[in-house]
């Protein structure tokens, strides 16, 4: 890479095609489960999100029917 500019230039073009567009089967095959480990833990990371909001959810309807419920009873023995 010390060469004249256009070797330069050369050098760097070539390490753009091997590492990207010329690939052998065995790179081409490690590159794709690079892949679908990300996109894997990309999914997973949607879906702990997605869960923990539910769990949230849920936390939030059981607690006011649980202050809806005492609420009631409260009332009905005042009531009565
Ligand atoms: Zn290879």
């Amino acid at each position: 890479m010390d060469g004249e500019p256009a070797e330069v230039v050369y050098e760097i073009a070539k390490g753009f095609v091997y590492s990207s567009a010329v690939r052998c089967r065995a790179c081409r095959r490690k590159e794709r489960a690079r892949r679908d480990e990300a996109k894997r833990v990309h999914l997973e990371g949607i879906a702990r999100k997605n869960q923990a909001r539910m769990a949230r959810e849920r936390e939030i309807i059981m607690t006011s029917s649980y202050v809806w419920f005492h609420w009631a009873l409260l009332s009905a023995v005042f009531a009565s």
